[in-house]
């Protein structure tokens, strides 16, 4: 079995993540990047987070092709793929449906720079991505423009959140950050508060 060690880090991550409840159900998917090689090791399409097991990643190509798996790899690859397309520095991905960062997602509403640590976890405010059908090439092409060579997360309008990262472990903090800040910013506008921003 290929990327034993890639393997452990990705099955990890999605547990942690499906318990924190930024996956819920079998809503989220993530990936890492094995920089020799050029492959993806990702988590496998609709399948119980507390059920995978490290055979059940599927590895692929940045085009598609199976290389070693089972199951099918999640239907977000091309979303995973052509962000490492895009930003050749990116190891790892993370797409959720957390929900503070959903809601502004649906509103298609940015994230403004509210808090200090965004600058450094997002390189600023975070984008919205057009919206397209879960899936699609489209929804790769989308976060590509949003994230633009800088950003490292994008809010995907009616659907969810991509992060993304140097490493996975990055990838997987962001996540936790964009859904944080989301909640300060809800909570700001919900007490009837004026937030200030500072780009
Ligand atoms: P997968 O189970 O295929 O990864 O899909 C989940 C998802 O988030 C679709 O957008
Ligand atoms: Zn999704």
């Amino acid at each position: 079995m290929k990327f034993p060690e890639i393997r452990k880090e990705v099955l990890a991550r999605t547990v942690e993540l499906y318990k924190a409840g930024l996956f819920t159900v079998t809503s989220g998917n993530l990936s890492m990047l094995d920089e020799e090689s050029g492959l993806i090791v990702i988590t496998p399409s609709s399948y119980p987070y507390m059920l995978m097991k490290e055979e059940d990643l599927v590895v692929i190509t940045k085009d598609g092709e199976k290389i070693e798996g089972d199951l099918r790899p999640s239907s977000e690859w091309k979303l995973h793929a052509a962000i490492y397309k895009a930003r050749p520095e990116i190891r790892g991905v993370v797409h959720t449906h957390s929900p503070y960062a959903t809601s502004l997602a649906v509103k298609r509403e940015p994230l403004p720079l509210i808090l200090a640590e965004m600058q450094y976890a997002f390189g600023g405010s975070v984008p919205v991505a057009p919206f397209a059908r879960p899936g699609s090439p489209e929804v790769g092409s989308g976060a590509v423009e949003a994230l633009g060579e800088k950003k490292t997360a994008a809010l995907m309008a009616n659907h969810g959140v991509v992060t993304i990262g140097e490493t996975l472990s990055k990838a997987v903090d962001r996540a936790y950050y964009v859904e944080d800040a989301a909640k300060v910013y809800t909570y700001v506008l919900s007490t009837g508060g004026t937030p200030t921003y500072f780009e």
